[in-house]
């Protein structure tokens, strides 16, 4: 067996693009992975490549551990297929989700299933502090764990703001107050393990995308809401990221020019107008006293308040049109609704549709389920550990393709 565990540098260079063949190995192994046990001819139906060469990419991939073959299906009339699955136990991944003053982490095998969670809080908000966070959680998950560091295929880090993966650049982030801080490589100098960085909402689209609501559809957007309003995209099985990794500031589309101010400096943007401060700054200016709580405003809406309705009314409407908008532009199957803020969704969710059904082009309404979806952050950090899981074995798998006959 080779050694296929990346080695801590390897993530510090630029993501190249996959060949074809990469990109079919890879597309085998996430059918496999997602969809197994699965016989060689539905991995082909799945891929759409043809059965041969389906038959080609699996070699490899067993003879490398990563695929186990399973007993003989029985009463399939034909020839006997013999389902494939993904070796669980073969490699594990730390996954984070960075929050202010909380860290929540866990460790996961291939399946993505949990092995260990936990959750911390920190103080020191400084790059140096944050990763010696990062390196304590770690610690702490791998002592709970059978699973050793040297079978560890990485970490992989969520945060919120604008985070450029490719280059493991923390572009700008808010809550921590950080701007252009390279903390994939920070992390890679402390801990030496391979390390990816995400924006979190990507991070947990990884996770729906794997083994949540979006693992039967090529295509879906994932909003979140609460303090504020994100957004990932994965298209044709694809995360897009942008072209620096800001695709998806959904929360920062303006949607009312004559609307409050936002941190970034523009006014009236999404974000501004249905995050958690929005909420409650409209709660106090209808009660005519301070209201600093979204669970107030909702205890109050609950209780019959009107005014307390109308502003979760007034929400409904600004993502019903700003949503509206995201279907006319992918005209997606699904979109996930999801983060802190869903917590109030049966006080916006009516607004929320009829603005749809009013606003998005033609049939996109239509054509599209909007699903409310409570994700806890272990959830997120799971996620942050699947792009790991994702990142190193597709490089350990475009090793193999020397070996797949052409
Ligand atoms: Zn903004």
């Amino acid at each position: 067996m080779t050694q296929t565990t990346a080695s801590p540098d390897d993530t510090g260079a630029e993501v190249r693009a996959y060949s074809s063949r990469e990109h079919h190995l890879g597309a085998v192994f996430e059918a496999v992975l997602t969809r197994g046990p699965l016989s060689r001819r539905d991995a082909a139906r799945l891929t759409g490549l043809s059965a041969a060469s389906v038959t080609k990419l699996v070699k490899p991939m067993i003879s490398h551990g990563y695929l186990i073959e399973n007993v003989r299906e029985a009463g399939v009339p034909g020839r006997p297929q013999i389902p494939l699955q993904v070796d669980a136990s073969r490699h594990h991944a730390v996954g984070i989700k960075l929050m202010d003053g909380e860290i929540v982490g866990v460790v996961a095998d291939l399946h993505a299933e949990v092995q260990s969670a936990h959750r911390m809080k920190y103080r020191d908000t400084t790059p140096e502090g944050v990763v010696s966070a990062i390196d304590e959680m770690t610690g702490i998950l791998l002592q709970r764990t059978p699973v050793k560091r040297e079978r560890l295929l990485g970490i992989g880090i969520g945060l919120g703001g604008h985070v450029n993966g490719a280059t493991g650049v923390v572009v700008e982030s808010p809550f921590l107050g950080w701007h252009d801080v390279p903390l994939r490589r920070l992390v890679v100098e402390r801990m030496n393990l391979p390390v990816v960085i995400e924006n979190d909402v990507n991070t947990l689209a990884v996770a729906e995308q794997w083994f949540g609501a979006g693992s039967s559809f090529p295509s879906f957007a994932l909003v979140t809401i609460g303090v504020g309003v994100g957004c990932a995209l994965v298209l044709d099985g694809q995360l897009w990221r942008g072209v620096s990794g800001a695709a998806g500031e959904f929360g920062h589309m303006v949607v009312d020019p004559e609307g409050p101010e936002c941190h970034c400096g523009k006014r009236g943007c999404l974000e501004a107008v249905v995050g958690d401060a929005a909420i409650a700054g409209a709660m106090s200016a209808a009660a005519g006293r301070r209201i600093t709580k979204v669970s107030q405003v909702v205890a109050r809406a609950h209780a019959g308040d009107l005014d307390a309705q109308q502003v979760f009314t007034q929400a409904g409407l600004a993502l019903g049109r700003a949503i509206a908008a995201l279907l006319n532009l992918l005209n997606p199957p699904l979109v996930i609704l999801s983060g802190e803020g869903i917590t109030a969704s049966d006080l916006f969710i009516d607004a929320l549709r009829a603005e749809l059904d009013r606003d998005a082009f033609s049939t996109t309404a239509g054509d599209c389920t909007v699903l409310v979806r409570p994700l806890p952050d272990e959830t997120w950090a799971r996620g942050a550990a699947a792009t790991m899981l994702r990142h190193g074995v597709l490089r350990s798998l475009s090793r193999l393709t020397q070996q797949v006959q052409s």
